[in-house]
């Protein structure tokens, strides 16, 4: 058997919707499923090292018959097997090979070789989008907004801000139209110089500076884009966010998928919660889209 040697080709970030590929690999996997590699994709799967955005929906289609694609997960192979969802490299890694691995429940009919049409739930895909391009600004206004509570030099973020979200962060998920982002506010945060004792008596505040921000980012329809580190489109080239925001360009690095414009948003708002588990302070920031 042999395994794909390069990197599938990745057409999501620039927003497509649908491609045209041809059938490289495919790998039976538990329960009649498999996992089925094309040379290119539109379709944006999860990767499990940091799985933020989901899996688009959608079908593939080969020799006129529709198989849906019922998730797509981050593959990498070193020419020896294929790690469907379980890579033991970080993607990106030298030597090893990336690729969208489209999950069906039976790929009966479907042989290396043949030509594969991927289309992707659109709605769905605009919805994530929404989501995701609203969670990297919601992280940027929620670092401005807690600013003043480091005592301490820290690693800034694209504006210059202590990166609360970096340096805080557990979990994030990207939702249809919306983010729910877990951070830890623990002892080493402490040590950093986080004033975190203060931060119970200023969360009202501080979700109403967040939203100002927000509503004042939407209101410039700041452009959008996804921009390459090289000239490669392979799945495991780096991208990053760009926005270009009233007061300069940010940019944070990302393989997700987002808008073009913040015209295409009615509002970015936010929701902080405070909670508390063995020692360490808890915080969740809801953050909801509104399309235009
Ligand atoms: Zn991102």
């Amino acid at each position: 058997m042999t395994f794909p040697a390069t990197d599938t080709v990745v057409t999501y970030p620039d927003g497509d919707l649908a491609s045209t590929g041809t059938v490289l690999h495919v790998e039976p996997l538990e329960e009649g499923r498999s996992a089925v590699v094309l040379d290119r994709t539109a379709f944006h799967p999860v990767d499990p090292v940091w799985p933020d955005q989901p899996a688009d929906a959608g079908t593939l289609a080969v020799d006129g018959r529709d198989y849906a694609i019922v998730d797509a997960v981050v593959g990498a192979t070193d020419g020896s097997a294929l790690y469907v969802g379980n890579a033991p490299v970080r993607t990106g890694t030298e030597g090893w090979a990336f690729v969208v691995c489209h999950l069906v429940d039976d790929a009966s009919g479907i042989e290396p070789g043949a030509t594969a049409t991927v289309t992707v739930d659109g709605e769905l895909r605009r919805a994530l989008s929404a989501g995701h391009t609203a969670c990297h600004l919601a992280s940027l206004a929620l670092n401005d907004a807690f600013a003043p509570l480091w005592t301490k030099d820290v690693p800034v973020d694209g504006r210059g801000r202590p990166n609360f979200d970096q340096l805080a962060i557990t979990s994030s998920r990207i939702l249809p139209e919306g983010s729910l982002d877990e951070y830890r506010i623990g002892k080493s945060l402490r040590k950093k110089g986080f004033a975190a004792a203060e931060l119970a008596g200023r969360i009202e505040e501080a979700t109403e500076a967040i939203d100002a921000t927000l509503a004042g980012w939407v209101a410039a329809a700041a452009p959008i884009a996804i921009v390459r580190d090289g000239d490669g489109h392979g799945l495991g080239e780096r991208r990053r966010w760009r926005a270009e925001l009233p007061e300069g360009v940010v940019e944070i690095p990302c393989g997700g998928t987002h808008l073009r414009s913040l015209a295409e948003l009615a509002s970015v708002t936010v929701a902080l919660e405070l909670s508390e588990a063995d020692g360490a302070l808890g915080l969740t920031m809801r953050t909801t889209a509104q399309p235009a």
